[in-house]
């Protein structure tokens, strides 16, 4: 299996990941205009994929849906809840909106797909991928790591988490005062701190790579983010960032340049 990130921050979020047979997207919160040229770079076209899946419908997370829909009408998945709150949106053409099962995770194709409640302000869910006998954890969008993540996102393959911002530049930020209390709080983001906690509680020893993702443009900067989260993993434990609004390299190039360059600034 492995995973690429097309854009990640607080603008645009897309994550695709496949194994030998199946090609998904988390997320399409891309713009129109990057939609075949994010794929291109990643080698691929729309056509290749078989399913989106959502993790909630913040903007940022489904602005590219309906446009995507349009190049191929590819099934969507998520809970009840945020299909719902998906049908409030406007499509060219309705939807293919199937139930991400919490109890059973669904299969979709030969990938297999586990669910977690995460804490944000809306309904959002993280996920494990299984595929090609690995398995990749994903969590972005989430005040603080539920207790069930902690649980069961142990011994992963890899791991895709959100390290959203610095408190200290989100307190000095002019952002309104509502938007920062909600960023920094139970239904908000994860700091760098609380990311590097949950990869400290997690233990990754095993891990083929971690991603950092859904950096803040604003409020914090990949070296900070990088260094916290190696505080906190055990030595050698490939890490990386997802840049901002331009795809990143493909979970096993990484894993090679990680590998050459262990430590870069
Ligand atoms: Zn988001
Ligand atoms: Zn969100």
């Amino acid at each position: 299996m492995r995973f690429c990130s097309l854009s990640s921050c607080s603008y645009a979020n897309c994550v695709v990941v496949q194994d030998q047979n199946t090609c998904i997207l988390i997320d399409c919160g891309l713009r129109k205009r990057d939609i075949r040229p994010f794929l291109e770079l990643a080698g691929l076209s729309p056509g290749d994929v078989d399913a989106i899946i959502v993790t909630h419908r913040h903007i940022d997370h489904v602005y590219g849906l309906n446009f995507f829909l349009k190049e191929k009408n590819l099934p969507i998945y998520s809970t009840t809840r945020v299909l719902q709150e998906l049908k409030g949106m406007t499509f060219t053409t309705p939807p293919h909106l199937n139930i991400l099962s919490e109890c059973t995770g669904q299969r979709i194709g030969t990938l297999g797909v586990l669910p977690f409640r995460l804490s944000h302000d809306v309904e959002t869910i993280g996920f494990i991928i299984h595929g090609d006998g690995e398995r990749l954890g994903f969590m972005t969008d989430t005040g603080f790591v539920p207790e069930s993540c902690l649980k069961a996102f142990h011994d992963l393959d890899y791991l895709y988490i959100e390290s959203n911002h610095d408190p200290d530049m989100y307190k000095r930020s002019d952002k309104p005062g509502y938007v920062i209390r909600r960023n920094l709080g139970l239904t908000g983001h994860l700091s760098n701190e609380q990311c590097g906690q949950a990869l400290q509680s997690l233990g990754h020893q095993n891990c083929k790579l971690v991603v950092l993702g859904h950096l803040s443009e604003e409020d914090n900067e990949p070296r900070l983010a990088l260094d916290c989260a190696r505080r906190h993993l055990a030595w050698g434990t490939p890490l990386a960032s997802a840049p901002s609004r331009k795809p990143g390299l493909w979970s096993d190039n990484l894993i090679q340049l990680t590998k050459k360059n262990p430590h870069p600034k």
